[in-house]
């Protein structure tokens, strides 16, 4: 036997379990089916399609209570783990920018509720109602089994047993129950039966305890919405999403005839930390005729929407796809169509009939939705429909089309700066003539930004202009003064002398009314943002 040490985020993650004020400790057992259900998707799939040989005749979630012990027993005989996989998978969080979040979150003073709803901290739940948590595992296709046990605090022991059927069996040795408050007896048979209802109900496996089925096992997105409950939409987003917030939008989608799929989807209402890293989850689950596929399938959304969670269930897709193919596959390439018109007209549908909603929306993934548009589909002009910016006018972002009907006499383009901030873009002097002259600013800060506006150069037939490059001509200038330039040639002269290659020209300006002078870019030149990223990338 071993012992060895949880890694350094893990531990801290843990220490946030043991002394969670996380009020809804019922939903362990939700993290812990969630797995067992993953699991025997897995195996499924595995015999099917990697030709795996393992029994898949009774693939099962059993749950088992020792009111004497105090113990409860979740098992499954799904694909199990090997040694490695144990220690990898549950002694350690793997993704990367843990550590950062976790200083972050606990810098801002977040309360341990956040950070569950961040991490989606699955397993590690288990320490909120057991002090000591044992897991014996043995992969499907191998021999050893693998027992694990930990009282969640800085190790974990490790061991190798044998005579373990295939499959994971998790045993909670339960934290004395608390007299004052029933709720949390997890040795009550009633207790647990109720859990199971209201947060595994869909579980496609059958869960079972004694002789009862616990569970209805009725695929989601197969039935009318009208017959589910809102509740029931939302476990099984959590199921499905890893997060433990409810979602801000579900979708619901059904076609019939050549291609046959179902799909429900969801949209988060915060977006997850990794949502800009590369190792970042992501991608739909995809089954086909209710047999589960894939967990990630990143074909089904495009980059740009990898925020979008859900299941995709093809009927005309052969079970044993490979990922390859799949990528190909013009089944697959026609529905992530139409999912990708549907879910950018459910934003725009709560534009128009759910304002804070789509605040949210725009705020947690205007980031990455922007991307979308250096992608060059056709659904360009769909996405900049969704979109809004930062505006010199007020303080809630505007829409395009509303900046549009807000242009002054004479106005014939939409103005945008873009920057590496609000305060830097308002304070430049590019900024001052417009503002003294009351034409509204579009504020562009996010870094893609800067290369979407190369790539667009017009809204619905206005163009898009930048105040820092070239000459832009206000409607309402002054006219040129031909004395004031003449006597200020030897000036301009000097300067430009005086500055060399640093510069191209040095010429009069209008625009100007506090500031002495500014630089700008040429028409066709790059932002000074996009250069100085272009220097820090070292190009
Ligand atoms: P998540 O489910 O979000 O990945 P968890 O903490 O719930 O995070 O589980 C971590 C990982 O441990 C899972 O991704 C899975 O690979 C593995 N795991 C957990 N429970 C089981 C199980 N019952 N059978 C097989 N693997 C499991
Ligand atoms: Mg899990």
């Amino acid at each position: 036997m071993e012992t060895l040490e949880f890694q350094a985020e893990a531990r801290q993650l843990l220490q946030l379990m043991v002394h969670s004020i996380y009020s809804n400790k019922d939903i362990f057992l939700r993290e812990l089916i969630s797995n067992a259900s993953d699991a025997l998707d897995k195996l499924r799939h595995a015999a099917l399609v990697d030709g795996l040989e393992a029994d898949t005749s009774d693939l099962h979630i059993e749950l088992v209570v020792d009111a004497d012990a105090r113990t409860l027993t979740v098992r499954d005989n799904g694909i199990g783990m090997t040694r490695e996989e144990v220690v990898q998978l549950i002694g350690t969080i793997a993704k990367s920018g843990t550590a950062e979040l976790l200083r972050k979150l606990k810098e801002s003073g977040a309360d341990s509720r956040e950070l569950i709803g961040q991490f989606g901290v699955g397993f590690y739940s288990t320490f909120m109602v057991a002090d000591r948590v044992s897991l014996v595992t043995r992969k499907a296709g191998t021999h050893d089994a693998t027992k694990w046990e930990s009282d969640g605090t800085g190790t974990y022991t490790i061991d190798t047993v044998v005579g373990a059927e295939v499959g994971t069996t998790v045993t909670l040795h339960l934290r004395p129950a608390d007299e004052q408050d029933a709720l949390y007896d997890y040795t009550d048979e009633w207790k647990i039966r109720q859990i199971v209802k209201q947060y595994s109900d869909f579980i496609a496996f059958p869960i079972r305890m004694g002789d009862s089925v616990l569970n209805s096992m009725k695929a989601l997105w197969a039935r009318p919405r009208s017959e589910v409950s809102d509740e029931e939409y939302k476990e099984f987003y959590r199921h499905v999403s890893h997060d433990w917030n409810d979602p801000l939008e579900i979708i619901q989608m059904k076609a019939e005839g050549t291609f046959e799929y179902e799909a429900l989807l969801f949209i988060p209402s915060r977006a997850p930390f990794d949502l800009f890293q590369r190792d970042g989850r992501r991608g739909l689950q995809l089954y086909v005729k209710r047999v589960f596929i894939a967990d990630d399938s990143t074909e089904l959304m495009p980059d740009y929407l990898r925020f979008v969670k859900g299941v995709v269930d093809a009927a005309d897709l052969s079970l044993n796809i490979s990922r390859e193919i799949l990528q190909q596959d013009r089944h697959i390439q026609m529905i992530r169509r139409r999912l990708v018109k549907k879910v950018l007209s459910t934003v725009k549908d709560l534009m128009t009939n759910d304002a804070e909603k789509y605040a949210t929306f725009w705020r947690e993934f205007g980031r990455a939705v922007k991307e979308g548009l250096l992608a060059g589909d056709d659904n360009q002009r769909a996405i900049l429909d969704i979109a809004s910016f930062a505006t010199t006018v007020g303080a809630e972002p505007t829409t395009l089309a509303d900046y549009v009907g807000r242009m002054k006499e004479g106005q014939d383009a939409i103005y945008f700066m873009t920057g590496e901030s609000r305060a830097q873009v308002e304070n430049s002097p590019h900024m001052e003539a417009f503002q003294a002259q009351g034409y509204e600013v579009l504020l562009l800060t996010d870094p893609v930004d800067e290369i979407w506006v190369d790539q667009i150069t017009e809204y619905d037939g206005t163009k898009l202009q930048s105040i820092a490059r070239g000459a832009v001509d206000l409607p309402t200038d002054t006219p040129a003064e031909p004395e004031k330039e003449q006597e200020l040639t030897p000036l301009l002269t000097y300067l430009t002398e005086a500055l060399g290659e640093h510069v191209k020209q040095v010429r009069l300006t209008h625009r100007l009314t506090t500031s002495p002078a500014c630089l700008v870019s040429d028409a066709d030149d790059m932002t000074p943002t996009l250069e100085k990223m272009y220097r820090a990338m070292g190009q």
